[in-house]
């Protein structure tokens, strides 16, 4: 009798741990409609009950378009908030998500991304979700900025945009394998040093190139190589190593106490890497580039 009583209580605390381990009770997603029917708001929390996005349908998707992104943005947010969570970053809890039809150039800040081109499906969700997710700029400063090293933070946001969504054509790669395309680059003798993507006294020169001329190819180019760079880090020594040099002020000198080489060292490696492992585009790849 005594034991069978024993059997009992262990059931119940099994069950009464099992209860307090459980995960929030995932409410239905709260869409606000107007007089047309169509979803203008829609506000959901994360299947880990933490964090809450707000999406605002300026692009008036219909029910499926939107059910369908609200699935993206929880997986999406699974996987970076899961495998690559940034140590020295807490992401904002409310994050409000808006959708505009027009072609133009999607961004995201602390709590606020937007998104552009949702009426097709080329949008660049695990991107943005990057930067929001993962934070970058002077924390202590409360505030987003670039200062902290562009070649981490774009490179990290293309590299999980390509792992992620790897059929979107989308900026910079177009669908377009990203060490293939610096692959091109190399070959045409057009690469940048690292350093100066890196240096935060030159970096602004390629990332924030006035919109004129051959500053979009810089931009591009710029782009390309933090993606297949942060890939092949990321790929070649594990995501670990990698955030601990993400956003860093001084990148440089950060690397080198990571990884116990410096950037030049790593640069060659990366680029013999490109040079004997990538395959060529080929010629219809080519017409694909946007820069050829
Ligand atoms: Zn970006």
């Amino acid at each position: 009798m005594r034991l069978i009583y024993r059997f009992f209580l262990f059931f119940i605390i099994l069950f009464a741990t099992a209860c307090s381990n459980e995960k929030p009770t995932i409410t239905k997603p709260l869409d606000k409609r107007n007089h047309e029917n169509t979803i203008i708001t829609r506000e959901f929390y994360t299947n880990d009950g933490k964090t809450k996005f707000i999406i605002d349908n300026k692009a008036q998707l219909n029910d499926h378009r939107l059910d369908q992104i609200d699935h993206e943005i929880q997986t999406f947010y699974y996987e970076i908030t899961h495998h690559y969570k940034n140590p020295h970053y807490d992401w904002e809890k409310t994050i409000k998500i808006v959708l505009r039809s027009e072609n133009d150039i999607s961004f995201a800040k602390k709590n606020e991304m937007v998104l552009y081109n949702t009426l097709g499906d080329h949008y660049l969700l695990p991107h943005e979700l990057t930067h929001t997710l993962l934070g970058f700029g002077d924390f202590k400063q409360n505030e987003f900025n670039a200062q902290y090293g562009y070649l981490t933070q774009e490179g990290l946001a293309v590299y999980l945009q390509e792992k992620f969504s790897p059929e979107k054509i989308v900026f910079p790669t177009n669908g377009l394998e990203i060490h293939s395309i610096m692959k091109y680059i190399i070959a045409e003798k057009q690469n940048i040093p690292l350093k100066e993507l890196a240096s935060n006294s030159t970096c602004y020169k390629y990332f924030n190139s006035p919109n004129q001329g051959n500053a979009d190819q810089l931009l591009w180019k710029s782009y390309i190589h933090s993606g297949s760079f942060v890939k092949y880090l990321i790929e070649r020594y594990g995501k670990n190593k990698f955030l601990q040099v993400y956003n860093t002020p001084d990148f440089i000198s950060k690397v080198n106490q990571i990884y116990n080489k410096s950037l030049e060292e790593l640069e060659k490696e990366w680029i013999s890497y490109i040079r004997q492992n990538v395959k060529d585009l080929d010629i219809q790849q080519r017409g694909k580039l946007l820069f050829p």
